[in-house]
């Protein structure tokens, strides 16, 4: 339960530990702070640029 998992933050490179990969605390706020805003765009580009391209025919190849 207590694990922490030491990584990069994949968007500043901060070095991190979480429980969880992903953005750092900093940059987790400014990605809830720019939601909805012109700058969630550029945010959610350079956090996951793959995930959000093709989702259908990932989902559908089985
Ligand atoms: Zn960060």
């Amino acid at each position: 339960m207590d694990e922490l998992l030491a990584f990069e933050c994949p968007r500043c490179r901060a070095q991190v530990q979480a429980r969880f990969y992903g953005p750092c605390a900093n940059c987790h706020d400014q990605l809830r702070r720019t939601q909805g805003s012109d700058a969630r765009e550029v945010a959610v580009a350079d956090y996951e640029p793959k995930m959000n391209v093709t989702p259908n025919a990932v989902a559908t190849k089985d």
